[in-house]
């Protein structure tokens, strides 16, 4: 018969059916694991079993427990009673438990969790009698009838809830404390009497039909709409299922000298090196995690209750300790007895994940590897992300549109309109594509979705382990919390404090940061990576390890193998600092084109376009050439020392001309109002942009096409990049430029235009008398380019995917056009997996790339191989090109930072792993040398 419940103390039998700690925690869920492994170390943990997912499982399947999964649970209850020396439904010494949800990830507060379980109308009064606390056991035993009726039987909360209140005010009660035994007796005839009058049958008595019902609904929970939702957004796989822990229950409201907390080891919100937490007295731990009721902060349990508080101390270091990683750990203290309840591995904001990693990895609890690894790339991400301009929020300030503020729960700026709910929220920021705050007294697991499409969150209460803090946290979205100057009125859908009103729709601005909101719109700006100091020693350690040789050395023979290096598209020098200071080593795409564009030159641009002969066109030309030389200088400037890859025109000429359509409007308004000044000069150039028009202009006269037609412009293009690198040689810097050419598709095209080219830069460094390093090479984005690699590397000293055409080539999707048409339709049918636009295709792009890769460096072993397209800077297309060799990846300045780490990060999941084991030989029983292995990744556990 299959095991399909294990006592926490099994952890031996559970790890040999998984086969390993993931394993494990694939079996048993997070907080089982977490469990089990606290039993397993000796901390006081109350005693308990959990029933796996594979049960999970088998229930979503047939809607029935797995046979003899029933019989399991029951014989576990026995031993469960042993331990604890009380028994199930007993009113002389009655068992309780507490029926929790727990997947291999945490999903906080979106499944379901049952307390109490156990209690009816005799067990209460033998719970009475032995604690003679009868409020305590009232209490409990309406808790169970709400939360049952909610969880197990989906009662709106405001069929409890309603009559409570009503119950409160009758009695002129405003906290639950006021409330007496008396009354919570009388509370749960009332809760009893709507429970029937809502579902028609009474509140099971039987103890143990509370529990099979109970398992059934976390079951259930697993396939609810918000833990749905959930998975959906952190691509959490439908198939793991959840386990259910069934714990005995202790109680933190068995008087003054009980309570329940939560806590972290450290501040998830900043990283810093501080216990952070908070507990409630006489209280249940939900009252706790909701954030309903203000709670203490945890250093006061130090002088409430200094035994319990040391104890915690002692176990949560070891915890930490133990998990290598921050703890987010629930407690409780019954009676001044101690017991923890859960621990995991805390959700943090991004700056708190970099320090952290940082931090422990500086103590040597975890090595610099990784701590690499412990930080994601949407971390960096969101780093990054803008700030608010402190100077615009000194004078917002002074100007007095400073509303509130709150505890900084998750750090970042947000600006947007206000939504008193979820649904709403939701709604505005979907449908009608606004940024919008999501403002609520309180959050509850059913407001996730509303969060999510938010910019930002405010609450005017809870604290910073409030449900509101810790989701928003863990999706980086900007939050404050608990700012209780603010008086929400959601029937009126404003808020106030004092004077200042805010009503729905109105503009706010939120800083996570620093706990402020403000009236109106706040501007924003970039965050420097040099004050970061953290986030710079770890991207440093990354880059470390991508410096590293490995298995790319192979794929490379001949090239300089150090590993993935991170370069930046940047046409501007600005553009390029910014690029050095976020560490790129060289700059990978320079898209020269863009600087045709500038006011001042576009008309000389368009002058060349319309000269008729060679000879006017190269007129327009000189005058440009000084300009480029400029921008050229500046570049090699900024990049001192490392290469720069300066392409040359790449779209097609209609693109500088005016807007065909626009200027036939013009001309049909002056013939028909009779002007006759300049229509000539205006209908030539109409006739001119007629003359250029293309059925499909991406695929026409562009690129080296261009080039071929009209060689003037890309000559020139090069006489300014030489004699701006020369120049710039000839002020001590270091450049080394590199000549790319646009949308080759056969080799003869190089062949036609690379020793034209090659002639000028040879000519201006003869008349400059300098030498420098310098390449021709072309960018692949032509399918047939790489297929023909072997060829195009006979001329190219280096290529660059350009993998926008080329993706838009090789799947023949337009790119201007299929994302607003029909890609959106091919994700949500599943006839594409991800945008291919911003991740690479590895089965066809992809193979197209690993082929021109091979083949080229067949014909020149040292080609140097880069990517310029959108996708050098997406962490999954990043992996693919550490996997096929590339030298290096180049993506906007912003996004180098993440491309460092997603880099570092490729190198470490591939890296060879050599086994060089010695196995003892069965037969003779000596030690013999085995053949070093590549280890296998553990087989996954679904
Ligand atoms: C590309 O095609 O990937 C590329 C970088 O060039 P562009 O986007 O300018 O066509
Ligand atoms: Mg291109």
């Amino acid at each position: 018969m299959k095991k399909w419940v294990y006592l926490f103390g099994e952890v031996a039998a559970a790890e040999k059916y998984a086969g390993s700690w993931e394993g494990v925690r694939s079996l048993l869920g997070g907080k089982g694991a977490g469990l089990f492994d606290m039993t397993r170390a000796g901390v006081p943990v109350p005693p308990g079993f959990t029933v796996t997912t594979e049960a999970c499982n088998e229930f979503r399947k047939t809607g029935k427990f797995p046979a003899g999964q029933w019989d399991q649970q029951l014989a576990a209850m026995k031993k469960v009673e042993k331990a604890t020396g009380k028994k199930f439904g007993d009113p002389k010494n009655p068992l309780l438990v507490s029926c929790r949800s727990g997947a291999k990830f945490s999903m906080p507060g979106m499944m379901n969790t049952v307390l109490n379980i156990g209690l009816n109308d005799a067990v209460v009064e033998g719970l009475t009698k032995l604690t003679s606390n009868p409020r305590f056991a009232w209490d409990s035993y309406r808790r169970l009838i709400e939360m049952f009726g909610e969880t197990v039987f989906n009662l709106d909360d405001e069929v409890f809830e309603h009559p409570m209140a009503q119950y409160k005010e009758q009695k002129g009660y405003k906290l639950d404390t006021e409330m007496t035994a008396e009354d919570w007796k009388e509370l749960v005839s009332i809760f009893k009497a709507a429970f029937k009058k809502n579902l028609g049958f009474d509140f099971p008595q039987d103890v143990y039909k509370q529990l099979e019902q109970a398992t059934k609904a976390v079951f259930e929970s697993w396939m609810g709409k918000r833990a749905i939702a959930y998975r959906k957004k952190e691509e959490i796989s439908d198939d793991l299922g959840t386990a259910v822990n069934i714990v005995t229950m202790v109680f933190g409201n068995m008087g003054d000298d009980s309570g329940t907390g939560v806590a972290f080891t450290r501040n998830p919100s900043t990283g810093d090196m501080e216990m952070m937490g908070e507990y409630l007295i006489n209280a249940q731990g939900e009252d706790v995690v909701a954030g309903i009721r203000n709670a203490e902060p945890i250093v006061n349990l130090q002088k409430e209750m200094p035994k319990a508080y040391k104890e915690f101390m002692q176990i949560t270091g070891r915890l930490e300790k133990h998990y290598k990683d921050v703890q987010d750990v629930e407690f409780t203290i019954e009676r001044g007895k101690l017991w923890m309840l859960q621990t995991r591995n805390a959700k943090r904001t991004a700056k708190a994940a970099v320090k952290i990693a940082v931090d422990m990895a500086n103590k040597g609890l975890i090595t610099r590897e990784q701590a690499v690894q412990r930080v994601t790339p949407d971390n960096v991400d969101s780093l990054l992300h803008p700030q608010f301009d402190i100077e615009a929020m000194n004078s917002a300030e002074k100007n007095g549109t400073f509303f509130a503020k709150g505890v900084n729960a998750s750090p970042g700026a947000a600006v947007g309109q206000v939504y008193f709910d979820a649904d709403k929220a939701e709604q505005m920021a979907k449908e009608e594509k606004q940024d919008t705050i999501m403002v609520r007294p309180f959050t509850k697991p059913d407001d996730v979705h509303g969060m999510i499409a938010s910019q930002g969150v405010l609450t005017s209460e809870g604290g910073a382990t409030s449900h509101a803090a810790v989701v928003a946290r863990q999706f980086g979205i900007p939050c404050i919390v608990g700012a209780s100057a603010i008086k929400i009125d959601l029937e009126r859908r404003v808020m106030t404090v004092g004077e200042s009103t805010v009503k729905e729709g109105d503009w706010i601005s939120v800083d996570g940061t620093t706990g402020k909101v403000f009236i109106g719109k706040i501007p924003t700006m970039a965050p420097s990576l040099e004050e970061q100091t953290e986030l710079l020693t770890l991207l440093k350690w990354a880059d470390d390890i991508s410096a590293k040789k490995d298995v790319r050395e192979a794929r490379a023979p001949g090239y300089p193998t150090r590993g993935l290096q991170v370069w930046a598209n940047a046409d501007y020098p600005k553009d390029a600092r910014r690029a050095r200071s976020y560490g790129a080593v060289g700059i990978g795409l320079c898209r020269t084109e863009h600087m045709f564009f500038e006011p001042e030159r576009l008309p000389i641009v368009q002058d060349m376009i319309l000269s008729e002969t060679s000879q006017g066109r190269t007129e327009a030309l000189n005058k440009l050439l000084p300009y480029q030389r400029k921008d050229f200088d500046g570049l090699f400037e900024a990049m001192d020392g490392y290469p720069v890859i300066i392409r040359l025109i790449d779209p097609p000429l209609h693109e500088f001309m005016p807007d065909e359509e626009k200027l036939l409007e013009e001309v049909i308004t002056m013939r028909v109002k009779n002007e006759s000044d300049g229509l000539k000069d205006k209908e030539e150039l109409l006739a001119a942009i007629k003359g250029m028009h293309e059925s499909n202009p991406m695929m026409g006269m562009r690129g080296v096409r261009l080039s071929i037609y009209m060689p003037e412009i890309v000559e020139m293009q090069v006489r300014a990049i030489f004699e701006a690198a020369a120049d710039c040689t000839l002020r001590g810097i270091v450049v080394k430029p590199e000549v790319m050419i646009p949308l080759t598709g056969t080799v003869k095209e190089l062949e036609w235009i690379q020793p034209r080219l090659e002639r000028i830069a040879s000519a201006v460094m003869k008349e400059k008398n300098v030498k420098f390093e310098y390449k021709f090479g072309t960018m692949i984005e032509i399918p047939r380019a790489a297929v023909t690699a072997a060829e195009v590397a006979g001329h190219a000293q280096f290529f660059s995917f350009g993998t926008n055409d080329l993706t838009q080539m090789t799947y023949g999707y337009s790119r201007d056009d299929a994302e607003r048409n029909f890609l959106i339709t091919y994700q949500e049918q599943g006839i594409l997996e991800t945008n291919p636009f911003q991740t690479i295709d590895r089965g066809g792009v992809g193979k197209l790339m690993d082929w021109a890769i091979t083949e080229g460096r067949k014909t020149r072993p040292s080609l140097e191989v880069g990517i310029c397209g959108e996708h050098g800077g997406d962490p999954n297309s990043i992996e693919w090109c550490h996997l096929i060799g590339n030298n290096y990846v180049s993506c906007s300045p912003f996004r180098v930072p993440i491309a460092r780490l997603a880099a570092a990060q490729a190198a470490l999941k591939h890296r060879p792993q050599k086994q060089a084991s010695f196995v003892k030989s069965k037969a003779n029983g000596r030690a013999s040398k085995a053949t070093p292995k590549i280890a296998k990744k553990p087989a996954k556990r679904k």
